[in-house]
């Protein structure tokens, strides 16, 4: 059985970019209902003792487990949604090589990041990655896709579903983008 991972930081700690009002609703009843999900769906089944990794894995592409695949991937992307926050601020030697070597520079990073989450049509996630080789990457997925099933290690994620922004900005995509790529990864 999974519990909803404890917050990283207090609820107003990223307002104003992110407030505590969206806090409430994104953490405690959203990404709360996702692990509620997982935890009825896997109850009594082969999954239960799985981690959500092998249970993502497991359910990915299977139509009869669509339903668990789809929690437990927005557990994994909400997880790792939370703990981005700051993802600029632990940037290593190594890392600051390689995010130079594929996009020349940070900025160029943060734009291309912007611009995938402008562009999603509909519900989704933005994605920093790594994949063969150590080659970087931006990509974005739809629904609670990960980029795990696809053979890349995720760095970063920034939620585009509208829970993620619409009590802050409304229809404002990028503007929320845009601030929490600037002022909460900081990239
Ligand atoms: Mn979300």
């Amino acid at each position: 059985m999974f519990e909803l991972m404890k917050l990283p930081f207090k609820d107003n700690a990223l307002a104003p970019v992110v407030s505590a009002e969206t806090i409430g609703f994104h953490y405690a009843k959203h990404h709360q209902a996702y692990v509620d999900k997982v935890n009825e769906l896997i109850a009594g089944t082969e999954f239960q003792d799985m981690s959500l990794e092998e249970i993502i894995e497991r359910t990915y592409d299977k139509p009869e487990y669509q339903v668990l695949y789809n929690n437990a991937g927005q557990v994994f992307n909400h997880n790792f949604y939370w703990n981005s926050i700051g993802f600029g601020e632990r940037i290593d030697a190594d890392l600051d090589a390689k995010i130079k070597e594929h996009f020349e520079t940070r900025e160029a990073l943060r734009q291309k990041i912007i611009d995938e989450a402008v562009k999603l049509f509909g519900s989704g996630w933005v994605w920093l990655v790594e994949g063969v080789g150590g080659k970087l990457s931006v990509l974005a997925t739809r629904n609670g896709d990960t980029p795990l099933v696809l053979g890349f290690k995720p760095l970063l994620n920034v939620d585009v579903w509208e829970h993620a922004y619409y009590l802050d900005y409304q229809n404002r995509r990028k503007d929320y983008v845009e601030a929490f790529v600037t002022q909460l990864l900081k990239i």
